[in-house]
């Protein structure tokens, strides 16, 4: 049996895989099983910071794999430790939780949203505002969060104590914020919900409004987070001090880490006992996010910017492109014709691209060189023009 065929009967039907079968990988080339190139411009999902493979941090994760594989959390490890210290000097928050994915991650934010109004001021102030259109993930709870009816077909009851709010309406927002509301969660650049930008000025007055009547403000930095978007963490371009920032998928280059990082109010809302994870922080997980967050500093988020800035350039007066949207290298093109078609057209033409929503998405590994993304956005030029 080939491997398409092995996995279509053996593995649960949840993803519309491309006929592509991948097999290696080094930065951001993918090659599959009958020896073809790609250039990868989705880097996993935005997961591959470095690309795949990156020789620097397949040495800090080998490097960790003949030290101490796994020991659980009920003991302390040195790279654990080593990357908290490194994420919280870095941002500015104070502690973080570490977990296995995104939705955990937001999970954590949730659950410490809710245990942190509810020590301060008991029963009933347990709604979450989250904004229409979003994604938080796919758990009953971050789904409950989730912004997007669609995905709410199959699945009801869903947990209780979540509103949604239009994006980029303020008065919307404060109209919703009673006295029964904990939290405030949005994404600054919604991803999945295609790669749209939320406006500065809305985002600075929800921050000072949440900041005004103590509602949390938790930011999902889980896809625009570790460098994508230009700077470290994205609400760095924006004038606000979250009190939660949760982040995944670039953060440990490659492989399953999620992080929720904890400011001043919430440092010690999370006790011993209230919340955990088996996996959360295992050693090799955080040897390789040590290695691409000291990696990640002012000259390649200078590079990401450009790298951006030149593809956007590229694609914005392209044919078959109606308008590009997106901070850094999480861009997102609304296209003339159906997106899917184009992304298999670009996958037979050796240029990996995702979609999101109606849109294509571009993820490219944060250091791809200029030559592969010229290369690449000329084929996808020639593929959006036909
Ligand atoms: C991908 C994503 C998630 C979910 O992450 P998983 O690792 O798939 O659980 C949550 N929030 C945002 C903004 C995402 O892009």
């Amino acid at each position: 049996m080939d491997i398409i065929e092995s996995d279509k009967t053996y593995v649960a039907n949840t993803y519309t895989r491309a006929p592509l079968v991948a097999e290696l990988g080094k930065g951001a080339l993918i090659g599959d099983e009958g020896g073809r190139s790609f250039i990868d411009l989705g880097s996993g999902i935005g997961v591959n910071a470095f690309g795949a493979c990156d020789d620097e941090w397949i040495k800090a994760v080998e490097t960790q794999l003949h030290k101490l594989s796994h020991l659980s959390n009920l003991y302390y490890t040195e790279p654990q430790a080593l990357l908290a210290r490194l994420l919280c000097e870095r941002t500015g928050m104070k502690k973080v939780f570490f977990g296995n994915s995104g939705a955990e991650a937001n999970e954590c934010a949730i659950k410490c949203a809710r245990k942190y109004s509810h020590d301060k001021y008991g029963e009933g102030r347990s709604t979450i505002i989250t904004l229409t259109n979003s994604f938080h993930g796919r758990t009953m709870a971050t789904l409950s969060a989730t912004g997007q009816a669609a995905m709410h077909v199959h699945f009801g009851p869903f947990l209780e104590g979540f509103v949604n709010a239009p994006a980029n309406d303020f008065p919307a927002l404060e109209a919703l914020c009673s006295g029964s509301v904990c939290a405030v969660m949005m994404e600054l650049v919604q991803g999945e919900g295609g790669v749209i930008p939320l406006d500065k000025s809305y985002v600075e007055a929800a921050a000072k409004l949440c900041a005004e009547r103590d509602i949390l403000l938790i930011i999902d930095e889980v896809q625009t987070g570790n460098g994508r978007t230009g700077t470290l963490y994205t609400y760095m371009q924006y004038d606000i001090s979250p009190d939660i920032i949760t982040t995944a998928k670039g953060l440990a280059g490659g492989l399953p880490m999620g992080c929720t990082m904890l400011g001043e109010k919430v440092e010690n809302t999370l006790s011993a006992g209230t919340h955990g994870s088996t996996f959360g922080g295992n050693p090799i997980c955080a040897a390789g996010a040590l290695s691409i967050i000291s990696r990640l500093d002012e000259a390649l988020f200078s590079e990401v910017r450009k790298k951006g800035e030149y593809i956007k350039a590229e694609l914005e007066s392209a044919k078959g492109v109606k308008s590009v949207t997106g901070l850094g290298l999480m861009l997102g093109i609304e296209t003339e014709k159906d997106a899917k078609v184009l992304a298999q057209e670009c996958l037979d033409k050796g240029v990996i691209v995702l979609t999101a929503k109606s849109k294509l998405r571009l993820l490219p590994p944060l250091n791809i060189k200029q030559e592969e993304l010229e290369k690449a956005i000329q084929i996808l030029k020639g593929v959006l023009a036909q």
